[in-house]
Formats: C-alpha cells, sequence, structure tokens
C-alpha cells in the first residue's frame, strides 16, 4: 500500500471507527446471529486477485457487524466491560504504525522503559505499596490479560520453592469463588486439580480465613508443601474481596506466595475513597489487575506487579545466542521477555499512556466514581422493588440481583433481555440460584442509560410473570 493511499483509507478507517463509536447504541448490543452465518456471508476461499479497499469495507457493514456483540456500548452491562476509549484507541494505531517488537531492552528501548514508567505512574495512581516499583527489587510489567499474570505469579512461586524440580507435594490455595484462570494456571505449571485447595466462603462470598487455616494446617501435618494462594479482590461471580490482610497472617511465617488477583475491582484505587480494594497488597508478592477492564485501555492490557522480580525471572529465562546482546548483559536493562511465556511483544504500554495522560488522575477517578454512584443508586431501587432481592453485597460497580419468582423467571428474564438487543447483561450462580449480573462500567455509559435498562428489567419481568401461570 502506497503511503498516499495509505494516509487516505487510514482517514476513512479513523471515520469509520468514530461515526461507529458515536451510534453504537443504536445497535443490538448482543451479536443476534446463529453458529455459522457469518462465515457463510463471507467468500469461501482466498481472493486470487487485489481487491479494493472500498469492497473490503463494505464487507466490514455487511457481514462483519451483524456478528460483533457491541462491547462499546453503553448498553453493555454483562461480564465485565473490555472499556476502550479515544486515546486507547489512537495508542494502539500508533503502536501498530511503528510496529515494533519489544522483546528486549535493545530491540526498542523506549518501548521497555515506558512500560516500566507506566507501571510506577500507577502505583502512585493506585496508592500501592512502594515494594511493587521499578526502583526496588519488584517492578511491573504489561501482561495479555489476568490468567496470563496468574500464571506467571503462580510459576514464579514454583521456582522460588522448588525450581522445576518434583511436584507432587505442593499444593495452591484459592477461595471456591476464583476465577477459572487459577485453575488453568495450575494445570498449566503441571499441577494436578487436586493440588488446589479452594478454601470455602463465608455468606458475602470472600475466602474464610479460618477454613484457610484449617486446609493449611493440615496439608503441612500430612508432609505437603503449600506454595501459593490466590486472594481475589472482586470476585469473578459477585465482587467479592477476599480479606487480603487476614489471609496474609495465615501464612505469616511459612513461603507460600501471595498473588492477588484485582482484575477488576483494582481500577477502583484511582479514586482514594475506594482504596480499601489495596487493604493487604503491602503483604503480597504479588498482584495484578486489567487496565482493560475498567481503566479505559483497549485489550490486551494487565498490569503485573511483583514484590520481587528475581524469582519470575528465574522462572521464565532461557537465552539462546541469538538473543545475547551487550545491553542484557550488562545488567543494566529490562529485558521484558523474561517475565512472561511469550518472547515477542507488542508496544502496550503506548495505548496505557495515551490513557492515563489524556484523562488524567482526575479525569480517571471521576469517571469511575460516577460508575459506581450510578450502581449504587441501581442497588437502592433493586432493594426497595419487592419484585426483586439483592444476591450479594455490592462494594463498586457490579450489582447480582434475581427476581424473586425463582431461578425460571430469572432464566427467562435474562433471555428476553438479552434477544431485545436493548441491553446485555450476564448471569452467575449464588448460593445455589441463578443470579443476574449487571456491571456498571461502560467507557460512554451515563445515567439515562441504567435509567432505561431499569425500567426495561421491570417490564419484562412483569410480562413474563403475567405469562407464568402461578409464578
Ligand atoms: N480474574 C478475575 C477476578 C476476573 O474477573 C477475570 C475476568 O473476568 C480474570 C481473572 C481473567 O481475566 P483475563 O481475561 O484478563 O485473563
Amino acid at each position: 500500500m502506497a503511503p498516499d493511499e495509505f494516509r487516505r483509507r487510514g482517514h476513512e478507517a479513523v471515520e469509520w471507527v468514530a461515526r461507529y463509536l458515536e451510534t453504537v447504541e443504536e445497535r443490538p448490543v448482543r451479536a443476534q446471529v446463529a453458529p455459522g452465518e457469518i462465515r457463510s456471508l463471507l467468500a469461501p476461499t482466498p481472493p486470487e486477485h487485489p481487491e479494493s479497499f472500498d469492497d473490503i469495507f463494505a464487507d466490514l457493514d455487511r457481514a462483519i457487524l451483524p456478528g460483533i456483540t457491541h462491547w462499546q456500548s453503553p448498553n453493555f452491562f454483562a461480564y465485565f466491560q473490555a472499556n476502550g476509549s479515544g486515546p486507547a484507541i489512537l495508542g494502539e494505531l500508533v503502536a501498530a504504525g511503528l510496529g515494533i517488537q519489544g522483546m528486549l531492552w535493545s530491540t526498542s528501548p523506549a518501548a521497555t522503559e515506558l512500560e516500566t514508567l507506566t507501571g510506577d505512574w500507577l502505583v502512585d495512581l493506585l496508592g500501592l505499596p512502594d515494594r511493587f516499583r521499578s526502583t526496588g527489587a519488584g517492578g511491573s510489567v504489561i501482561q495479555d490479560g489476568a490468567s496470563g499474570a496468574t500464571l506467571a505469579a503462580l510459576l514464579a512461586a514454583r521456582e522460588r520453592v522448588r525450581g522445576r524440580e518434583i511436584l507432587s507435594d505442593l499444593v495452591a490455595y484459592t477461595s471456591t469463588e476464583a476465577h477459572s484462570s487459577v485453575l488453568k494456571g495450575v494445570r498449566t505449571a503441571g499441577l494436578s486439580d487436586d493440588q488446589l485447595r479452594l478454601v470455602p466462603t463465608d455468606t458475602d462470598h470472600a475466602m474464610d480465613p479460618a477454613a484457610l487455616a484449617d486446609m493449611v494446617a493440615e496439608d503441612l501435618q500430612a508432609g505437603r508443601r503449600p506454595f501459593f494462594l490466590t486472594a481475589t479482590v472482586g470476585s469473578t461471580s459477585s465482587h467479592a474481596i477476599d480479606p487480603v490482610a487476614a489471609i496474609a497472617a495465615v501464612i505469616d511465617g511459612t513461603d507460600v506466595w501471595l498473588h492477588v488477583d484485582g482484575a477488576h475491582a483494582g481500577s477502583a484505587a484511582v479514586c482514594p475513597e475506594f482504596r480499601f480494594v489495596n487493604d493487604g497488597l503491602d503483604r503480597a508478592d504479588s498482584y495484578c489487575f486489567d487496565p482493560h477492564k475498567w481503566l479505559f485501555t483497549n485489550m490486551e492490557c494487565d498490569v503485573l506487579f511483583v514484590a520481587d522480580r528475581a524469582p519470575l525471572i528465574d522462572a521464565m529465562s532461557v537465552t539462546p545466542e541469538y538473543l545475547r546482546n551487550p545491553a542484557s548483559e550488562s545488567g543494566a536493562v529490562i529485558d521484558y521477555r523474561d517475565w512472561h511465556l511469550p518472547l515477542g511483544r507488542r508496544f502496550r504500554s503506548l495505548k496505557l499512556w495515551f490513557v492515563l495522560r489524556h484523562y488524567g488522575a482526575e479525569g480517571l477517578a471521576a469517571t469511575v466514581r460516577s460508575h459506581v454512584a450510578m450502581t449504587q443508586d441501581l442497588a437502592a431501587w433493586i432493594d426497595a422493588d419487592l419484585r426483586f432481592e439483592r444476591a450479594a453485597v455490592t462494594p463498586l460497580n457490579l450489582v447480582c440481583f434475581r427476581h424473586v419468582g425463582g431461578d425460571d423467571v430469572n432464566q427467562r428474564l435474562l433471555d428476553a433481555l438479552n434477544d431485545s438487543g436493548k441491553l446485555f447483561l450476564s448471569h452467575t450462580r449464588l448460593d445455589g440460584l441463578f443470579t443476574l449480573r449487571m456491571s456498571v462500567g461502560q467507557t460512554m455509559i451515563q445515567q439515562r442509560h441504567v435509567d432505561a435498562a431499569w425500567a426495561l428489567i421491570g417490564e419484562v419481568a412483569d410480562e413474563i410473570v403475567a405469562a407464568t401461570p402461578g409464578a
């Protein structure tokens, strides 16, 4: 593509994205297509001859958009958000333009140094413990997601206790409400499922430290080797917050690696009043959160902080001749290829840096604060409405609730709402009951979207109940 054509098409592409974001809330939020439908709209074989960008863009509208679930719609309340924002999109664009591969400091020093800087900025912005700064023994690295970050922490923990020797006596801990990525990490690290102990939770769905103490004592008694624990701050199902300080006290004096997964809720710490999400982090060996969830930075962007980078690097570093270079050998630089599984890496810190500079601490805090305020109002409306009940405490911006009519009514309510295309909610099961989850955190959300969503939920619920004899 010649530079002039690139310029012209580039302007068109940015215009296309701008128009998409301006009008996204008019689209059905969840894709309303059947399996295979999108593929059937596309050419079955690759083009023999070059095609024009006009045709490619026409197909984007005709055949791709119908199969898009609009995560950037302010009516998207499902799962946790995967937020984008103007500055993040532009950061992605520039990173793609630069097209660097930042595996080593020497393969693009700016990529490494900006990543280290943005990690240290986040320590300031979120009020994290100093031990996570790169200027001491610790530091941070951008990973693709919280799952990869948890796996990296687990491998570092394994390295610290055992290297890669016999693994059969190792045991890890997390709560029954932890994200599935913890079990996936355990499996990937070569341990069996029963080497992960699932600690029961209390009535708020948070890990019970007394039950943890019993499990650790039993394992030690049996000659097993506790080595890793993941506590969750803002669990996926209900946003439960494990009592990290009390958990740290249980494993005090052992060499169990304490990893804290704040994938979604961690961003709340941009607001000083929500820094309860950081409680106990001064005792953690590692901590991760996803700016790609609630800090307006496009996928993929998780930041993993470690208090001591040495075991992580020991676990990940394998150096063939072709990667040797004077800067690495001098010991004066960071090579982020040694901080995770992949060798090659994109310039991910650029989009995060664009976001942090565009919003500033004030802008980030104001946006997150408005999401929490809208959620707390919604929680109060649910509490005041006899048709519904709240299914969990609501510390931040996720409301779990259900209709009092039972599982079947709730399942049908969820299906009808999502089929309507007007909004998108997801579900979970809490205390054995089907539960609706509503995450209020989309970059562009405003009060009117929450008002309309709540009105629709009530209307559709009434219709379902009216059509259900005996409900
Ligand atoms: N941990 C928690 C608490 C999560 O909620 C999620 C995803 O929602 C993850 C981990 C996995 O995140 P990722 O998709 O960034 O791997």
